[in-house]
């Protein structure tokens, strides 16, 4: 068995998808890092990457978006070379990405992708690392790195790395949609002033309807303080919004900093529907029916 383990030639990571169900900005820190309370939750759109092992050291990324960089400026390869780095080892490693999350759609696609390069690496070098020496190694390469490594349903405050895990929300259907604006990350925080917010959403109260189970609990406490930015930059972004609330959704809400909306539905046929109507009118270039991740890997 451990023979096996030590010659493992090629691994195979997903790496999925988060959307929030609540994020509210407590307070921007002197370092320039924002306080947050988040309740993330995976959903079951995902990249795939295969890792094999090369004889000669370094790392060869390939991957099929064009516009994607595939050097130290890709999360994925500084993820490989800081594990490569402290275990010291000689050999390298060549890194397939298969890219389905949208990009610079507040989805945490980059977060996630490093995070599954991480748990690759761990396995495929036969690494020994915890998932926990693993999230405090990722958090210097991103805040939403140790909430990536496990995913599930999970508070996230500090910066969004001090993780509490949390029930998954009752079963039901997503439409998320992305509409075809990249917005960066950096702009959205940059842009918000945490300290003259007047609405929060109600974490607490999310945090109960998850313990209860109840879908309605969950839907009506949906809130982003980050859309007083975004919506106002981007209108497109109410648009989706309210389509999908006129057509069945018990709610909707911005994913992260955006673009991504995402709507909740409890009929399959409702959400198949929207989410035709929302490619017909143009409204995104991306659109997926989808349902909770519910494992934490
Ligand atoms: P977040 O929700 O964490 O803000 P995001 O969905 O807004 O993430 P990403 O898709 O993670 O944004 O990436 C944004 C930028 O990071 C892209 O413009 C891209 O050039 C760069 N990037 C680096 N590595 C990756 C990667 N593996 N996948 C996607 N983008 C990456």
């Amino acid at each position: 068995m451990e023979n096996t383990m030590k010659n493992t030639q090629q691994v195979i990571q997903k790496a999925y998808a988060k959307i929030n169900l609540g994020l509210d900005v407590l307070r921007r820190r002197q370092d320039g890092y924002h306080e947050v309370r988040m309740i993330m939750q995976t959903v079951d759109i995902c990249d795939e990457l295969v890792l094999e092992r090369t004889p000669q050291a370094g790392i060869v990324l390939l991957t099929d978006r064009a516009e994607l960089p595939t050097d130290k400026n890709n999360l994925i390869w500084k993820a490989a070379d800081l594990l490569l780095r402290m275990k010291n080892i000689e050999e390298g490693v060549k890194i397939t990405l298969t890219k389905r999350i949208p990009i610079a759609a507040g989805m945490a696609g980059g977060s996630a992708d490093a995070a599954a390069a991480m748990r690759g690496l761990n396995e495929l070098f036969d690494m020994g690392y915890s998932t926990k020496e693993l999230q405090e190694l990722g958090v210097k390469l991103g805040a939403d790195i140790p909430y990536c490594l496990t995913g599930g349903t999970m508070l996230a405050e500090g910066i969004g790395e001090v993780l509490s895990p949390l029930p998954a929300p009752p079963d039901c259907f997503l439409v998320v949609a992305k509409p075809d604006i990249d917005v960066s990350t950096a702009f959205v925080y940059g842009s918000l002033h945490a300290e003259r917010l007047s609405d929060h959403p109600d974490i607490d109260g999310m945090i109960g309807a998850l313990k209860e189970g109840s879908l309605t609990g969950i839907t009506d406490r949906l809130g982003n303080v980050l859309e007083t930015v975004s919506v106002r930059e981007y209108p497109v972004i109410e648009r989706v919004k309210s389509l999908m609330r006129e057509k069945g959704a018990h709610n909707a809400l911005m994913s992260g900093s955006g673009p991504t909306v995402f709507g909740i539905f409890t009929k399959r046929e409702e959400a198949e529907e929207t989410a035709g109507l929302i490619r017909e009118k143009g409204l995104a270039g991306q659109v997926f029916v989808t349902v909770w991740h519910k494992d934490a890997i």
